[in-house]
């Protein structure tokens, strides 16, 4: 099986073997990208770190973004957030984001931690950032105390290692982030036309016990379970 054959469009599968030397999609890539090019679903994901889950959500979304005709010359939105446990997680997935949209520079990833100068996140975000990696809770402040970050046309959210989102105790900031989410949302699903027409929810964990699949059943809307 190929990157191709899983619905990613040609430049960015040739991308992904010549320049980013991946020679084939893993198991949970196999598992999602197709599935997540079509729906407009919400998914739980089952699958260890290691097994190549970051390009599996990572994927899907970048090629949506890049089949939608409006975008081709100038992509203007917040379309995707992904939250991290760690700052660690949220920097390594933005790097992994960087290196794909090489192949594709209209679309512009950014990212929100703690432990930097409030001041230059909010002045990197307002230049305009396509998909947001954060974690929660500079996320939420971003989002309480300044109005630079538009997120009315937020299409994903994906919450990375659910089972370390909810171990650290972030599922009150992760409400009250989901929250503001949906209260901001004007999606316009006329003006995009690859884009889902509602805000399509992704939980990742490498373990799903009670606590954690509880908490999802907050977020998620029916969703299907992948299990790796
Ligand atoms: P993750 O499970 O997302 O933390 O990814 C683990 C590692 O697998 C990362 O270093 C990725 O660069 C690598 N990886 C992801 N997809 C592939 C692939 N299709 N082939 C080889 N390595 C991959």
């Amino acid at each position: 099986s190929t990157f191709e054959g899983l619905g990613l469009t040609e430049k960015l599968s040739q991308h992904l073997t010549s320049s980013m030397k991946y020679v084939a999609p893993t198991k949970v890539q196999r598992a999602v990208i197709s599935k997540m090019i079509d729906s407009q679903q919400d998914y739980f994901v089952k699958a260890q770190t290691g097994s190549g889950k970051t390009l599996a959500f990572v994927l899907p979304i970048i090629h949506r973004l890049m089949t939608e005709p409006d975008l081709i010359t100038r992509l203007s939105g917040l379309f995707a957030v992904i939250l991290t446990p760690t700052r660690e997680l949220a920097v390594q997935i933005h790097a992994v984001l960087e290196s794909i949209l090489r192949c594709h520079h209209h679309i512009v990833p950014g990212v929100v931690v703690g432990g930097e100068k409030k001041k230059s996140e909010k002045a990197r975000i307002r230049k305009g950032v396509n998909i947001l990696v954060a974690t929660p809770g500079r996320l939420a402040d971003h989002l309480e105390n300044t109005t630079s970050l538009d997120v009315s046309q937020v299409r994903w959210l994906v919450l990375d290692e659910g089972d370390r989102l909810v171990e650290l105790g972030f599922q009150e900031t992760i409400t009250k982030i989901t929250d503001h989410l949906s209260q901001h949302s004007r999606i316009n699903s006329n003006k995009w036309i690859e884009l889902p027409p509602r805000r399509v929810n992704i939980l990742c964990s490498a373990t799903m016990p009670d606590d954690v699949k509880q908490f999802g059943s907050t977020i998620l809307e029916k969703p299907e379970m992948i299990s790796i």
